[in-house]
């Protein structure tokens, strides 16, 4: 489509143009109601369908056991930094791994309300790497164990995840239904959803009921699971738009094989941007190789200045928000689940002919 350009934000991000023509060509009338879905009461029979097919699509593409709710939550990822210990935190004591600027956050969250032990931090080297699970010291009787699936800044992310005897609570904001996983394997999981999912505004998360049933006392109503559980998620006005953006996502990745179609997508992505980087004698990805993140690949060229050069030249042809986080400096191209193979593809020629011209 003409005058759009290859969107590589880490967040909120790029999203299939199939269904913002959807949602353009609905707007004013959804599904025959005569109005927009951003008008629509919540409560409406037409709204409500929304809310419910989106759950039963979460459900269905990452397989989530009946024993777990899906709730589609407002406050974004960080409001959830509190709500993991407000809702599991029975015994005051949980495990946090450090391994970006967000788990970093979270732990803090933790702090306020228990002990949380920082088992894990990979601040040590700038965060491009993931601390050796098996070496970690586990806390017994632990809450929960907190990790940060795939670190949006860092460009990092679990190949494996720790094996422990506390549940496994993973804030999954930049790489939900990029790969598959095993739900069971995790006592709970959120995400924003304006990295690979939606427009900002809805966060996901999913739960083992038999966990939540017990939230600290002074838990705010809103940022109890059960609570939002039990009224599916429709207990206060939803961020209804998001939801419903959300939905069409969901059926978009079905219509296109799902989590597993396409992962095979984003790791062959991923794939041709790393080896480019790695065969270049300009640009650099400086995390430990089996750690790389498939969604978010910082890079530099060792200079500030050609760094800047860089993104302002890549925005006139088109590539836009290449920009490293200020933390990291350089460039980060973000290419979740919506960036099309030629967006990377346009990205690495641009990458070469900058090379050739400034080496
Ligand atoms: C973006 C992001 C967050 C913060 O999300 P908000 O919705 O802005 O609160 C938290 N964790 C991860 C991994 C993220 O990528």
């Amino acid at each position: 489509m003409e005058n759009r350009v290859y969107n590589f934000a880490a967040g909120p991000s790029t999203l299939p143009l199939a269904v913002l023509e959807k949602a353009q060509s609905e707007f004013l009338n959804f599904n025959g109601t005569g109005m927009s879905v951003t008008e629509i009461s919540h409560r409406d029979k037409a709204y409500e369908a929304v809310v419910r097919e989106a759950e039963s699509l979460v459900r269905e593409l990452l397989k989530v056991p009946d024993d777990y709710c899906v709730l589609f939550v407002q406050g974004g990822a960080s409001t959830q930094f509190a709500a993991v210990p407000l809702n599991l935190m029975h015994n005051k004591v949980a495990d946090y791994i450090v391994t970006g600027n967000f788990a970093k956050k979270a732990w803090e969250e933790g702090t306020i309300y228990g002990t949380a032990n920082k088992i894990g931090d990979s601040s040590d080297k700038v965060y491009t790497y993931i601390p050796d699970i098996d070496k970690l010291k586990y806390t017994e009787g632990a809450d929960y164990v907190h990790i940060t699936s795939n670190n949006t800044i860092f460009g990092t992310r679990y190949p494996e995840f720790p094996k422990c005897k506390a549940p496994l609570v993973a804030d999954m904001s930049s790489e939900i239904f990029s790969r598959e996983i095993n739900v069971a394997d995790f006592g709970a999981i959120y995400a924003g959803a304006q990295k690979n999912l939606a427009p900002a505004g809805v966060t996901i998360v999913i739960a083992k009921r038999s966990l939540i049933q017990d939230p600290l006392p002074f838990c705010p109503t809103l940022l109890k699971w059960k609570v939002q559980d039990k009224d599916g998620s429709l207990y206060n006005t939803p961020p209804a738009f998001s939801i419903y953006m959300a939905w069409l996502v969901l059926k978009d990745l079905k219509a296109k094989g799902g989590v597993k179609a396409i992962n095979e997508i984003d790791v062959y992505k991923a794939g041709l941007l790393y080896d480019f980087i790695d065969n270049s004698k300009l640009f650099k990805n400086n995390v430990v190789k089996k750690y790389r993140s498939i969604m978010n690949v910082p890079f530099v060229t060792g200079s500030e200045e050609l760094d800047a050069k860089f993104v302002a030249e890549a925005k006139k042809a088109g590539l836009v928000s290449l920009k490293g986080h200020r933390l990291v400096g350089g460039m980060r191209a973000s290419i979740y689940n919506a960036m099309p193979v030629e967006g990377v593809k346009a990205l690495i020629d641009f990458m070469k002919k900058f090379e050739v011209e400034n080496a």
